[in-house]
């Protein structure tokens, strides 16, 4: 009988990181799929590296149920990835690598498994019979990237590209070179479904080769399907979003992360990890390019390329000649305001907008607010539509005349008079892209208006139905809110405006100005993409604050410029990417006991010898204190080194996982997440 480690799914409070032992007739490879018994019952688990004793006698060892031989093991590659990962984001190897295995895949016992593969080999079309689209002659500055690309040894690349000035061509002669060496090409993207029509190129580009995708939004059986396809080597493109870089690759070659710098990349709950930057980190574990692309790169990777530890590719012209919209800035105070009523929509920007439908152009009208207005109020006696369980205003939807929350989903029909005081007169305050929509309509009438946000696309099919909408020219205004203005290749669209951008100017988040100077560039990218166009395309910004530098290095499209001076500002203030963050959060039914919980975890953190050069600052409550009834505060962990944070989370850890069961501390949940987002 041979001993054998299996990792299986348990929490790192669970204290059983290096997973338990068991016994099996024949020897296992490591990254053998196995189940085993623990407990009363059955678990999936892998076959892992004995790290550390065992924690019980050998005689006790319990044997293996079941041996997943269908498919291969998991290679040294995928594991060490794991296992950085899971080191690095402070999670167990083991929930990390459950989580990121297709759940079909847990569930299944070696019989039902092998039944799957089998009918995935017979019968499965490879589409070789198709003829793969033909690629365009590149333009000299694709060119020049393709050519540093194959000349140079593998290792990180930064594509910065103007929108419209054709990455997805370098990208996918990338991929064309690696496929044609026999490699397997992992091709990373924000969201799916936002993406359709590079789904579709990467599909007639490679039309002889296998593609599959990988995203939540698949069925368990469709996900399996993706999953087993790629670890046995039969995909040759994997096409997904961030749970996909955990794809296992046996073939890799090449990783490309589309538009680096989205917050999608980021996963928000568990292993809160970045995809982004582990793909880096596997390229280099496996030896391979990683091409990581982007108009508006984010500052962390910016910097890297600024250092050299990526080499830069520039795309610093559009396809065809095509000119980058003009920028027009408008400012509001100038704009003669009516009484009471804020306006939306400038003299100018609707002039501009009534041209606009006259010739049959599109037009692309953006707010970050999705219903009607952010807020119901009484004027006779101050009543705000609050919601009772969030710091939070209830949002109007005059759609279906409901207050919803956005944060917990408490949703009512608005009332008739002020809950208060019974006055009959209670009116919307703000706007959202719903009353936009509304107000547009009165602006333009005549004019084919739509709004694409998260309410009208609920369900399924509707996005799709409503983007083709747009590119057939059913629409000549869009409104719309972020999930509009990136990726899309709109032809005809040649006005895009953001009404009302000035909230995160001031935001307390300090990322708050490279994700709206990100959001405006990908915004204006949308406009002009047809040359011919290109020269009376345009984008609008109404501000208060005209003379903000953000705008004016957005006037010339010049994100060198903006980055330049973010950093500088970064830099003094001691923030990323000159400083490494960590964020301890913790929830409960009340604010005190969230915040003793941090402050016992911060008494641990003072007396470690590993808290050198580490900065731990007082407990704060985030933006969003209150949540569906739940108090949260955080509190951050700072160092200007990244090995130092991470020495120091590692040795705070398991005290974390400690006063998190001490009765006294005890919260409903406590997160450490590393790097975060937004603090
Ligand atoms: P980006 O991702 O940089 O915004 P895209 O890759 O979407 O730009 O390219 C913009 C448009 O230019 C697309 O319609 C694409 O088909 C076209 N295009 C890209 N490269 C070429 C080329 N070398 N010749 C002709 N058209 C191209
Ligand atoms: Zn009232
Ligand atoms: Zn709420």
């Amino acid at each position: 009988m041979h001993h054998v480690r299996v990792l299986v799914d348990a929490p790192h409070h669970a204290g059983v990181d290096a997973g338990f032992d068991y016994l099996s007739e024949q020897p296992l490879a490591l990254g053998m799929l196995v189940r085993v018994p623990l407990g009363r019952r059955t678990v999936p688990g892998i076959v892992w590296p004995v790290a550390g004793d065992a924690r019980i006698a050998p005689a006790e060892f319990k044997p293996i149920a079941d041996v997943l031989r269908a498919v291969p093991p998991l290679t040294a590659a995928w594991r060490a990835l794991v296992g950085f990962a899971a080191g690095y984001y402070q999670r167990s190897p083991g929930e990390l690598a459950m989580a990121v295995l297709p759940p079909e895949l847990r569930r299944l016992d070696s019989v039902q498994l092998e039944r799957r593969v089998a009918r995935l080999s017979s019968g499965v079309a490879t589409g070789a019979s198709q003829r793969p689209a033909s690629a365009p002659a590149l333009t000299d500055d694709q060119g020049v990237a393709v050519a540093a690309l194959a000349a140079a040894a593998p290792g990180p690349f930064l594509l910065h590209g103007v929108t419209g000035s054709g990455k997805t061509e370098v990208y996918l002669q990338a991929a064309a070179r690696a496929l044609a060496a026999g490699r397997q090409v992992l091709f990373l993207v924000p969201e799916i479904n936002l993406t359709p029509q590079l789904q579709e190129r990467v599909a007639e580009r490679f039309a002889g080769h296998r593609l599959v995708s990988m995203h939540s939004a698949l069925t368990p059986a469709q996900r399996l399907r993706s999953w087993l396809a790629a670890h046995l080597g039969h995909a040759d493109v994997v096409l997904g979003t961030r749970l996909a870089v955990f794809a296992p690759l046996p073939r890799l070659g090449l990783i490309v992360v589309d538009e680096e710098h989205d917050p999608s990349y980021k996963q928000q709950e568990g292993a809160r990890y970045s995809a982004r930057d582990l793909a880096v980190y596997r390229a280099r574990l496996e030896t391979v390019t990683v091409l990581l692309g982007s108009a508006t790169p984010s500052l962390e990777s910016w910097q890297r390329a600024q250092v050299g530890a990526y080499k830069r590719l520039v795309l610093p012209r559009r396809v065809g000649g095509g000119v980058l919209p003009q920028v027009r800035v408008v400012d509001m105070a100038a704009v003669p305001q009516r009484s009471g009523e804020q306006t939306v929509v400038s003299p100018a920007l609707h002039e501009a907008l009534r041209d606009r439908v006259a010739r049959g152009e599109q037009s692309l009208v953006l707010l970050n607010r999705r219903g009607y207005a952010p807020v119901l109020h009484c004027s006779a006696c101050g009543w705000k539509s609050g919601c009772p369980h969030c710091s939070a205003w209830r949002v109007f939807h005059k759609v279906d005349r409901t207050l919803r929350c956005h944060h917990c989903g408490l949703s009512e029909r608005v009332p008739r008079a002020c809950p208060d005081c019974g006055n009959l007169d209670i009116h919307a305050l703000g706007r959202g892209t719903e009353k936009l929509e509304e107000q547009l309509a009165l602006l333009l009438p005549g004019a084919r208006i739509a709004r694409i946000d998260a309410d009208s696309t609920r369900l399924k099919g509707s996005l799709e139905a409503q983007l083709a909408a747009v590119h057939g020219g059913d629409i000549d205004i869009l409104v719309g809110t972020q999930m509009v203005a990136k990726g899309h290749d709109f032809r005809r669209m040649t006005l895009v405006a953001a009404v009302n951008p000035d909230g995160a100017l001031f935001a307390s988040d300090f990322r708050a100005p490279e994700r709206l100077f990100a959001l405006l560039m990908q915004a204006a990218g949308r406009a002009g993409r047809e040359a011919a166009q290109g020269a009376a395309s345009e984008m609008w910004v109404q501000t208060w604050h005209p003379r903000h530098p953000l705008f004016a290095a957005l006037a010339r499209h010049d994100f060198d410029a903006f980055a330049a001076s973010q950093l500088d500002e970064r830099r003094q203030a001691g923030l990323p990417p000159f400083a490494h963050l960590a964020l301890l959060r913790a929830e409960a039914h009340e604010a005190a006991r969230a915040t003793a919980f941090l402050h016992a975890a911060a008494e641990r953190a003072a007396a470690l010898p590993q808290a050198k050069g580490v900065t731990v600052y007082p407990p704060v409550p985030p933006p969003m204190a209150r949540v569906a009834g739940v108090e949260r505060m955080q509190m951050l962990v700072e160092s200007a080194s990244r090995t130092a944070l991470q020495r120091m989370l590692a040795a705070w850890s398991p005290a974390l996982i400690e006063i998190g069961k001490q009765k006294a501390q005890r919260v409903l949940r406590w997160a450490l997440d590393v790097d975060p987002l937004a603090i």
